[in-house]
């Protein structure tokens, strides 16, 4: 049986729904296709949604409605070795605030929302449905085909926002057919249970505040860092290793993970919490330089199937650029919709709308992020050096001082090298 519709979103993420919200609340008919049993169930992440204005545009009411948990109050790094530890954190009355600055979230609960408000606006979802392929008439995709079901689902035009191993982009001719190891990483995380007392008098939280700490130092040698963030009555804590890195080392996630969790630091923050569930998924963090060719005849990309995503070492920003690109991919199908043209002729409008956005400009900007989250000296090196420079600062024990001039350069003279560190300097300073 062939089903017909306006417009096909594979894939009900973020980048999926923000899509189909848009189309649907510009009357188009559309189809929300997700292979889970319900949008969000497979799908994992750190834990922040970052603030973003254009879903503001297509629905108002998003963050009075959308299903939050607490507000980014306080953010932390923390850079770590074996036995030490240098901890920094900020703490602003604006991010305690509304407009709030970010929100942890549960993306089981999140996407399935978000699905729902397309639904509610018009859109046809339709689960447990695992997009095959492509179906193609006289050289135009003409619709897909569903894993395990006969006859298939028709459109002019489809917007792939299957995430991050597209296979749709990849059917379409759009990216590579295999990724390079060097521009993926993959997360870990646990969720652990906790009262929400026992957070709010750990972390120093009142409210509905919320704290997202980063780690430095604590991925046993691999390319990578940590991150715990409060969510009303749990912790999301994780570490996201570089997919070549961990490669070379010979470790494995789970070792280094519980390693992580051992580390007297971070173990008196999980103290007295139940570990929930487990959960790993793979992350584009190769910038601009990964994303593919995001528009063909009758096909779109958005989100993390184009590779959107922006990974600055300082941040993690997936959902809000998911989010913004599945937008403007769906106002680009509505143009197409009123000019009968699917071709990229129209299309390409997308890419048009792409850079002018806050999307490309920051992926350009941060372009150099992913060079400089190569050295690998950050999680080894720097981290021993600032926590062994803090540790002669500020022990007092009787003998002379060193002045504090003098403390870096042997410090970073005999740990790293002065060719070495200003070389690095440099490159953090062309990323950032
Ligand atoms: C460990 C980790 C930490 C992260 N932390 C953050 C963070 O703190 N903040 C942030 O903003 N971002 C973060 N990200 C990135 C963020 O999760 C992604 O950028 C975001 O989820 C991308 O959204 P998307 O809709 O493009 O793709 P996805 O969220 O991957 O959604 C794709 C959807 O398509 C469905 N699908 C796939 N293939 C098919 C198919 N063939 N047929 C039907 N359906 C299909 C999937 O089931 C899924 O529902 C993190 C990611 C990871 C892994």
């Amino acid at each position: 049986m062939t089903r017909s519709f306006q417009v096909i979103v594979v894939g009900a993420g973020p980048a999926g729904s923000s899509a189909a919200l848009t189309m649907a609340r510009a009357g188009l008919d559309v189809a929300l296709v997700e292979r889970g049993t319900f949008p969000g169930e497979k799908n994992m992440f750190g834990g922040i949604l970052h603030r973003m204005t254009s879903i503001e545009e297509v629905f108002p009411e998003f963050w009075a409605e959308a299903p939050l948990e607490r507000h980014i109050a306080k953010k932390g790094t923390t850079f770590m070795t074996g036995e030490a530890s240098f901890h920094v954190q900020h703490e602003t009355v604006s991010f305690d605030r509304t407009p709030y600055n970010g929100y942890t979230i549960f993306r089981p609960r999140f996407d399935r929302w978000l699905a729902q408000e397309a639904v509610k606006a018009g859109a046809t979802l339709i689960t447990r449905a695992t997009v095959e392929d492509l179906v193609y008439q006289d050289g135009r995709i003409a619709g897909v085909t569903i894993l395990g079901r006969t006859g298939r689902i028709s459109a002019p035009v489809v917007v792939a926002a299957d995430g991050v191993l597209s296979f749709m982009a990849k059917k379409a001719g759009l990216r590579r057919p295999s990724f390079d190891p060097g521009q993926m990483a993959v997360g870990v995380k646990a969720l652990i249970d906790m009262p929400r007392e026992m957070i709010d008098d750990r972390f120093g939280l009142v409210r509905d505040q919320g704290f997202a700490n980063e780690f430095v130092g604590c991925t046993g040698g691999v390319r990578g860092g940590g991150f715990l963030y409060t969510n009303y009555d749990s912790l999301s804590v994780g570490l996201v290793f570089h997919l070549a890195s961990l490669r070379t080392s010979g470790k494995t996630p789970y070792d280094l993970f519980n390693a992580f969790l051992e580390q007297p630091q971070v173990a008196k923050l999980v103290r007295g919490g139940r570990l929930q569930e487990y959960s790993a998924h793979v992350i584009p963090e190769g910038g601009y330089a990964m994303i593919p060719e995001l528009v063909g005849n009758g096909i779109l990309v958005a989100g993390d199937a184009a590779a959107f995503c922006n990974a600055t070492g300082v941040n993690l920003e997936g959902i809000n650029l998911a989010s913004h690109t599945g937008i403007l991919a769906g106002r680009t199908v509505v143009e197409a919709h009123e000019r009968n043209d699917f071709t990229t002729k129209t299309l390409n409008r997308y890419k048009e709308r792409l850079n002018f956005s806050w999307v490309m400009k920051d992926l350009k900007g941060f372009r150099n992020a992913p060079k400089m989250l190569h050295i690998d000296r950050i999680y080894n090196e720097y981290p021993d050096l600032v926590c062994s420079m803090m540790e002669h600062l500020y022990r007092i024990d009787g003998t002379p001082k060193t002045s504090i001039p003098k403390l870096i350069l042997r410090e970073v003279r005999e740990k790293i090298g002065l060719g070495k560190t200003l070389s690095d300097i440099l490159t953090a300073w062309r990323a950032l």
